[in-house]
């Protein structure tokens, strides 16, 4: 078997850790398996590297930005080669380069395009455990990208699919996908199994364990996802394309307060207004969730929308200088609103879903300030402070 292990910052945080992973690696090794390890950088050194870039300079090139983040992953790698031959067990670091790990030019955002298999292919054939950087790549010049926080995640999904892996495992310092996160909801369960479908629902809402362009890539090249704790030997959470589901059809609910909602106050009710607005925005590349139109005063209208908090003065700014003062009345920002969604294949098969939610946080006191939905999600903004208890109670109305 080929299997692909992927470990998260926390689970190579010190000496101790990355041993222990190096342990637990060598196990799959020793029964004769070929092991790709792909990691993330220690704890919370890319926050770190961050920090120091932006104390040497408030506005450093993306270039520069990426070359210095890509060490961290270097780092990891190196150090958890150096571990498992102290372990006696021969094995290689390889950076994005090495690989040859092909992607987009987007810094700080790059997308893999393509992975060379034949140098890994080789140190595998050569009985050699092979430990790959996350989160890096090359792009066409041969400059160092790095595909997002959170992004080696996708590196471990993009080799899996690239080596034709039998097993890709994604371990992070939780023990799997939960119903609702369980710092917030008490009551929240360890799922066995959940759809890609679901889960690029959740991870886009902010759930945190998987990075949501590694579930695209997963659905698309139907890699089977393992989601496990580095640190205990539990089951975890199975994402795949289908799954046997029991009495519930919602599979969690989720929670996210980093989104700012920005109103726009009596614009002219005519054709094209909407454009406009939403134009301007694109351009400046200002990412839009949640859009409400309504009917505001004698042919004038109101949109509101959301964004993430550190987006709202971009999007403000930008309306301002793009519109004309006669084109609004005024414009809104608030910054304490948060989306409570929730997450369920059943929605689209089920009537009442959406309502059932809407009573449970009626009778919790939480006032809905907007409504969105999709196939599979329904999403409401409500004020921050309710967020933890619309959680619960949109949770307790499942029985998950
Ligand atoms: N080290 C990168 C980050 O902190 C990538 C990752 O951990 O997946 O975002
Ligand atoms: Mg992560």
């Amino acid at each position: 078997m080929l299997i692909v292990k992927k470990f998260g910052g926390t689970s190579v945080g010190n000496k101790e850790r990355i041993l222990n992973v190096a342990k637990r690696c060598i196990e799959d090794y020793e029964k004769g398996n070929d092991v790709v390890v792909v990691l993330s950088a220690m704890g919370k050194m890319t926050d770190d590297l961050i920090k120091m870039a932006k104390d040497i300079n408030p506005n450093p090139s993306k270039r520069e930005m990426d070359m210095l983040l890509t060490t961290g992953e270097q780092t990891s790698v190196a150090l958890m080669a150096m571990a498992m031959n102290a372990l006696g067990v021969p094995a290689v670091s390889l950076n994005a380069f090495q690989v040859a790990m092909h992607t987009t030019h987007a810094y700080s955002n790059a997308r893999i395009k393509r992975i060379d298999t034949d140098r890994v292919n080789n140190e595998l054939e050569q009985r050699k455990i092979v430990i790959i950087t996350g989160f890096q790549g090359v792009d066409r010049n041969e400059n160092y990208t790095t595909l997002g926080r959170g992004g080696s995640d996708t590196t471990a999904v993009a080799l899996a699919a690239a080596l034709n892996a039998d097993s890709c495992e994604i371990y992070t310092d939780v023990d799997g996908v939960y119903t609702a996160d369980p710092r917030k909801v008490e009551n929240a369960k360890k799922l066995k199994e959940i759809t890609y479908d679901e889960m690029l629902e959740m991870a886009t809402l902010g759930a945190g364990v998987l990075h949501n362009r590694s579930v695209e890539l997963a659905k698309k090249h139907g890699v089977q996802l393992v989601v496990r704790s580095s640190l205990t030997k539990e089951e975890g959470t199975v994402v795949k394309e289908r799954v046997a589901r029991g009495k519930s059809e919602i599979s969690g609910v989720a929670g996210d307060d980093d989104a700012a909602r920005i109103a726009i106050l009596g614009l002219e009710d005519t054709p094209g207004v909407a454009f406009k607005v939403f134009n301007v925005l694109a351009k400046k590349n200002v990412n839009i969730d949640i859009i409400l139109q309504s009917v505001g005063e004698p042919g004038k209208k109101d949109i509101s929308f959301t964004v993430k908090q550190e987006d709202a003065e971009l999007a403000v700014n930008t309306l301002r200088d793009y519109m004309s003062e006669d084109d609004y009345r005024d414009i809104d920002v608030t910054t304490n609103v948060a989306k409570v969604s929730i997450v369920g294949r059943g929605l689209k098969d089920h009537a009442g879903m959406a309502a059932r939610m809407f009573e449970a946080l009626y009778e919790a006191g939480v006032n809905i300030r907007m409504i969105s939905t999709s196939e599979i999600r329904v999403t409401v903004i409500v004020e921050e402070k309710d967020m933890v208890k619309a959680m619960n109670a949109a949770h307790d109305a499942f029985e998950l």
